[in-house]
């Protein structure tokens, strides 16, 4: 629990070292803010290389080649390119301005994938030039490719993206099942121009179960391409690899046992008694899961080590039988401990019924993903000048759009010190998707300055000079 500022259930953060480095120097802090104003999205991707061996190290106990890319929507520095490349892993693009600007960067079109969702004819050609790896969903989507290809007077290299037939998995928009995929190659002539390196999936949540499962179907897909005459090499499991940002487990399951307890109309917890989409004291599926007990290495392990419907022999062997390489493309846990979000206190006041609001310069799209909150206490550093005394006291974190429900964060906080103008706040480990999934230029206001570590400093990304394509 952290000393001047705490949920009133404590969520607290793991931290990395250099983020503990960082918070303690409040002069530093504050100069971050000065150049680049509030929030300001800082970076330090040392912990990526760690993340990715993490997984690495696993996969080499099985003998299995094996492949990392880091899913580049989940942030969108450049600086997470160099770190992808500086820690030997591909990257997967989702759209046209990022594939280009990994080739500008000089990411080898090898180590790329595209598995944009939907897919321009300017994107596909793109890829296609560059020989990069697309992956397909859907029928329409290979004529336009085998179109411009044809074109163009050179073959795709194609990923077949792998819709589940098996009951435990819930239906998807994504690919297209396996019997489709046949029905639809059969019809066409080897010689069309598809080269099928692989299979492609990403399933929704983090069932380590379900990826087995899923694996298991793609190598029987693959079994019959090579029937077909074609050679696909590898199977690629997609993200939704788990990560923990709590240091506590005893903390998570004690925030849901009291908030399953917040009387209605109570504020004691959460704002307007949100029950974050729970109602029994278990974790609600509306938030991500920010307390996991299998993460990434231990989790991949119960991927490869499992024998689906009672298979004789386990994913790994099935895999290394075939000699097919394994690919993953996570993005949050590759990115765990990459980032934190810096932002400065505007105002302490009271709503018009007396309950303290702590207003904050930012919005609640520049710390937020599609999760109904993030539940980390975030971390006050005091100015060593506050404009005034400060009183302890306990409420609400709100931003700056023009909106009754404009929280930062939907749980009350403890101040047991207080807060004041110029003071700064820290949240934690927001690299992947916090800062960019949905951040918005709403009202005009700017989006955040996004800084990366560069020697004993830290400099501008150069996101922040890219002239975005159409
Ligand atoms: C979003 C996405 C990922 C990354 O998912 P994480 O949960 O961040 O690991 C990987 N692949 C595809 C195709 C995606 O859409």
């Amino acid at each position: 629990m952290n000393q001047l500022m705490h949920g009133t259930i404590p969520l607290t953060a793991r931290l990395e070292p250099w983020m503990q480095r960082l918070l303690a120097d409040g002069t530093e802090c504050q100069e971050l803010i000065r150049l680049h104003g509030s929030p300001v999205n800082v970076h330090e991707f040392s912990a990526l290389g760690r993340n990715a061996d993490e997984l690495r190290t696993v996969a080499a106990g099985y003998g299995l080649d094996f492949r990392v890319y880091l899913a580049r929507k989940a942030n969108k520095t450049i600086g997470a390119i160099d770190a992808a490349v500086a820690a030997d892993c591909g990257v997967d693009v989702a759209s046209l301005n990022e594939l280009k600007q990994v080739l500008e960067r000089g990411v080898d079109p090898e180590q790329i994938i595209v598995t944009a969702a939907v897919k321009s004819r300017e994107l596909l050609a793109m890829a296609l030039e560059h020989a990069v790896v697309v992956s397909l969903d859907n029928q329409d989507e290979v004529e336009v490719l085998l179109e411009i290809a044809g074109a163009l007077g050179i073959r795709a290299k194609v990923a077949l993206r792998l819709a589940s037939a098996h009951h435990l998995i819930p239906a998807t928009r994504f690919g297209l099942r396996a019997e489709r995929w046949l029905t639809f190659l059969g019809g066409i002539e080897l010689s069309s121009g598809l080269d099928i390196a692989g299979i492609h999936f990403h399933l929704n949540g983090y069932s380590a179960e379900q990826r087995s499962h899923l694996v298991f179907e793609a190598v029987e897909l693959t079994d019959e391409l090579v029937k077909l005459g074609y050679q696909p090499s590898f199977i690629d499991i997609g993200g939704g690899i788990p990560m923990s940002y709590l240091e506590h487990a005893e903390e998570w399951e004690a925030f849901w046992v009291a908030l399953a307890q917040q009387e209605a109309g109570s504020e004691e917890i959460t704002w307007k008694s949100d029950a974050l989409g729970s109602f029994d004291g278990a974790p609600s599926g509306a938030v991500y899961p920010y307390y996991q007990k299998l993460i990434r290495g231990p989790w991949l392990e119960a991927v490869l080590r499992a024998h689906p419907d009672g298979s004789l022999t386990s994913i790994a062997d099935l895999l290394v039988q075939r000699k097919l390489q394994l690919r993953c493309e996570p993005g949050r846990s590759l990115l765990d401990g990459c980032g934190l979000t810096l932002a400065s206190v505007a105002f302490a006041k009271e709503r018009s019924d007396g309950v303290p609001l702590l207003g904050l310069h930012m919005n609640r799209t520049q710390c937020r993903s599609t999760s109904a909150d993030f539940l980390l206490d975030p971390i006050l550093v005091h100015s060593a000048d506050p404009p005034r005394t400060r009183e302890p006291f306990s409420g609400f974190l709100v931003g700056a759009y023009c909106i009754e429900e404009e929280l930062l964060l939907r749980r009350r906080f403890e101040f047991p010190l207080g807060a004041a103008p110029r003071d700064l706040m820290a949240f934690p480990n927001t690299a992947g998707y916090l800062m960019h999934i949905v951040e918005s230029a709403s009202h005009q206001l700017p989006l955040a300055v996004n800084v990366v570590a560069e020697g004993n400093g830290w400099k501008i990304d150069e996101i922040e000079e890219r002239v975005l394509l159409p």
